[in-house]
């Protein structure tokens, strides 16, 4: 993998009613994988009204939404696939199901253990069902070490109360 880039941090939006704090997500980190094999890859699109963030983060890498050759949605809530229309060329990888996102092609991978392929060196997905169904997560490795992309997999508050280390984990 020659980069993994955060293209739009994470955020929620805190509400208070009677006293009580409710925290909504907002927009889900939107990652940018670049591959050896020169595949532009983005986990996950962010939520409404954060086109602009993403478009403008991509510039900065000195790339517009058309060089992206594949999506992958970690999993369908709005947070992560608001943004999927910007991306006219790529391909939508999501689990079961293979889009272009151009025509609405669809492929259906059938069979429980089965995910779409993807066409680019160095990355590997899996599923991890638990906070959807549909969950799946990115495997790559950089620079000698090895990363996973969970989406929404692993709890923030149980990040920061200390029970899962917010490091590169082995896997
Ligand atoms: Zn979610």
């Amino acid at each position: 993998m020659k980069s993994i880039d955060i293209i739009v941090e994470p955020e929620r939006v805190d509400r208070y009613k009677k006293g009580i704090k409710y925290s909504f997500p907002n927009c889900a980190a939107v990652i940018l994988l670049r591959t050896d094999d020169d595949k532009n890859i983005l986990v996950d699109t962010g939520g409404y009204g954060h086109q602009k963030r993403v478009v403008d983060g991509l510039r900065r890498k000195g790339l517009n939404p058309e060089d992206i050759h594949y999506v992958i949605l970690t999993h369908s809530h709005f947070d992560h696939n608001a943004n999927i229309y910007l991306f006219s060329r790529a391909q939508l990888i999501q689990e079961r199901w293979l889009v272009s996102i151009a025509d609405g092609k669809t492929i259906k991978y059938g069979r429980k253990e089965e995910l779409p392929p993807i066409g680019a060196k160095g990355i590997r997905l899996i599923k991890t069902p638990g906070h959807t169904e549909d969950s799946i997560s990115v495997l790559v490795r950089h620079k000698n070490k090895k990363y996973a992309i969970v989406g929404d997999a692993v709890k923030g508050s149980l990040i920061r109360a200390g029970l899962i280390k917010r490091e590169y984990r082995e896997f």
